[in-house]
């Protein structure tokens, strides 16, 4: 992520809505894709310093779920993210408006990265091009009211189901605990969803693929029975990223996917912050993975130093390395980036 700062001079988060420093409202500007402070109130908010005339995305006017702005001219009413959700849980309770905004920020920054990588919103899926969208769902655990006993996260041609419970930090936590993962984030869930979405389009080099994770064909429902049955193979740690990639080759290459976001994301940060060496457009992945490998060593030890859990807690192994250099390559030739 890049630096953003407040016409004051205070620096601001790319999820903040209101600058700790001079107390004006800030918001991401869609248009200029960067974060701006704002003037005036109710219908007639502009940019400060360029004066230009924008309005509030409606989820953030009506439930403060989102902090962007759009041209005022915009013929939408909603920003770019917060169009692409489709279902939303029932908010007539507080608790699901909240889970929502932590959805919403998840998704943000899961697009700004996307529009990083120039990856769009429309993918080929199942022989035709879908565009991306979001359910975000209650089961009977949250609202015994709703059909659905239980709502588990997934991708369905473009669809991504997110379980609104994954909001709660308790109920996140426990879940890892249950499912022995050492990694369980709503940004973690996006990346890797959205790693499906864009399978199709990124794989086309097939046999390579084939070659690295195994064939996606590989019957899916009875790979992920016997994962949840028996857990994952012994020795999963020399070839795969995480337990869970082992269950099938989609899985698999969801997680690297997922992977390689983590890692593009937190190593701008850390360029920004000039706790890295700028890091040119066409470094070749043998030197960002050597930058990656330093780097999350720096991240656990910070978190230790805090009394925290490490925050990059995964290997990357010469066979895992070998499928973060497909994930890499395969969106430079898709994006040019
Ligand atoms: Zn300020
Ligand atoms: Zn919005
Ligand atoms: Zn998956």
């Amino acid at each position: 992520m890049r630096r953003f700062y407040c016409e004051c001079g205070q620096e601001i988060f790319f999820e903040s809505r209101l600058c700790v420093q001079c107390r004006r409202p800030v918001a991401y500007f869609t248009d200029a894709a960067t974060m701006v402070t704002l003037e005036g109130a109710a219908d007639t908010w502009l940019v400060s310093g360029s004066g230009q005339a924008v309005k509030l995305c409606m989820q953030r006017e009506l439930y403060d779920v989102c902090n962007a702005v759009l041209n005022l001219h915009d013929t939408y009413q909603q920003c770019p993210s917060c169009r692409l959700t489709r279902t939303l849980p029932d908010l007539g309770k507080r608790a699901n408006i909240l889970r929502w905004s932590l959805l919403e920020a998840a998704k943000r920054r899961l697009l700004y990265g996307l529009a990083g990588f120039g990856l769009p919103m429309q993918a080929p899926a199942g022989g035709q091009v879908r565009t991306l969208c979001f359910d975000f769902l209650e089961d009977q655990r949250t609202n015994p009211g709703v059909y659905e006993e239980f709502v588990t996260t997934g991708h369905d041609y473009g669809v991504i189901t997110v379980n609104v419970l994954e909001a709660d930090d308790v109920q996140r936590v426990w879940q890892r605990e249950l499912s022995s993962e050492r990694y369980r984030t709503v940004l973690g869930h996006m990346r890797h969803e959205v790693g499906h979405f864009y399978f199709e389009m990124l794989t086309q080099d097939r046999p390579t693929f084939i070659r690295l994770f195994g064939d996606p064909a590989k019957p899916y429902e009875r790979a992920l029975q016997s994962y949840y049955d028996n857990g994952a193979l012994p020795g999963w740690q020399q070839g795969h990223i995480s337990a869970y990639a082992s269950s099938h080759p989609l899985e698999d290459w969801a997680e690297c996917f997922a992977h390689y976001l983590h890692m593009a994301d937190t190593l701008e940060t850390a360029c920004a912050r000039q706790l890295l060496a700028p890091i040119p457009g066409n470094t070749d992945f043998e030197k960002l993975l050597a930058v990656w490998d330093d780097f999350s060593v720096t991240l656990n030890e910070l978190n230790r130093g805090l009394g925290l859990n490490d925050a990059y807690p995964f290997t990357v192994t010469p066979v895992v390395a070998d499928k973060l250099r497909y994930v890499h390559a395969a969106i430079q030739r898709v994006t040019g980036r």
